[in-house]
């Protein structure tokens, strides 16, 4: 990809994650739910006990969306062991703290240490090898947050890795409605989250509702989006459909989110522009095609995914 094709996706992404600016009235069509899936108990990683919803059976996927993973435990046993040193390939992964930390260190020299507010996005481009620690703080065995993943288009897929992580000083806070929204992507009440330059041009918001429970919020037509309630209940969209903590509603077209919850519900909001190619996963590799995987797989064994 030439420099000036970088550019120009940029600005793309920068533009649209501008809509709509502050001031500019709301847009008008809510989308409604069509689909409610329960997270599933999972193991992961060295033997981390976690719950999937999306990348479930269920659920496969919501293009660009692979995968949705909350980890929420205060018993080191179900979480100390941890994801030691693996490879990704071919999309980009997202953690969210919300208590508890997680280590990092990767094939590109990086070390983070993710405390509760802080949000890490990878793109694993054509290889990274990283281990990823819980660490739990002294005063408390809490560990809870969650790992997303994101695909990326066939164009992006072998990029440079790049790692962006984001203290919670530089995640704003915006107040939406009678809501509290960290804004760790896209664009919300005129601000704009702290990630860029993502090619799926992603939203991805944590809200935390006040006493009323009602918050709206504009989401890109183009884009697919779903939400995951992680404590409290809400009634989403205008049909009301009730979606409890652990679930994750997938929403329809449109170009509106709207919830009414219980008072102090929290819940992460997601949308991402579809990609719209064919999807070949094999654990920590996601490409377009077996034969794609099967690169990979060998790249990692002969020390070559990581190579530039
Ligand atoms: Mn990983």
């Amino acid at each position: 990809m030439s420099l000036a094709t970088v550019g120009a996706t940029l600005a793309a992404c920068n533009r649209s994650s501008l809509w709509p600016g502050r001031g500019q009235p709301l847009p008008s069509r809510p989308r409604e739910v069509v689909q409610i899936i329960d997270a599933q108990p999972t193991i992961e990683g060295a033997g981390v006990h976690l719950r999937r919803s999306l990348g479930s059976r269920a659920l496969p996927l919501l293009d660009p969306f692979l995968m949705l993973d909350e980890f929420h435990s205060n018993r080191p046993e179900d979480y100390a062991p941890g994801f030691p040193s693996h490879p990704h390939r071919g999309f980009e992964t997202v953690t969210y703290m919300l208590d508890g930390a997680v280590e990092h260190r990767d094939s590109l020299g990086n070390h983070g240490h993710l405390g509760p507010g802080w949000a890490q996005w990878m793109t694993a481009g054509h290889g990274i090898i990283h281990s990823e620690m819980p660490v739990h703080e002294p005063s408390s065995l809490v560990m809870w947050g969650f790992q997303l993943w994101i695909n990326l288009p066939a164009a992006n897929k072998m990029v440079r890795p790049r790692y962006q992580d984001v203290a919670p000083a530089h995640i704003p806070e915006v107040v939406v409605d009678d809501a509290t929204v960290r804004l760790v992507a896209g664009s919300v009440g005129g601000k704009i989250g702290p990630v860029d330059g993502i090619v799926t041009t992603p939203q991805m918001m944590d809200i935390k509702l006040g006493p009323r429970g009602s918050v709206r919020h504009a989401v890109p037509t183009s884009h697919n989006a779903f939400v995951y309630v992680f404590d409290g209940e809400a009634e989403l969209g205008p049909g009301r459909a009730k979606v409890a903590a652990g679930q994750l509603a997938v929403l329809g077209a449109g170009e509106l989110f709207t919830a009414r919850t219980t008072p102090g519900a929290r819940l992460l909001s997601f949308a991402g522009r579809p990609i719209g190619e064919p999807v070949a996963r094999y654990g920590p590799f996601v490409m377009n095609t077996e034969d794609e995987l099967r690169q990979a797989v060998d790249d990692y064994r002969t020390g070559r995914l990581t190579e530039i």
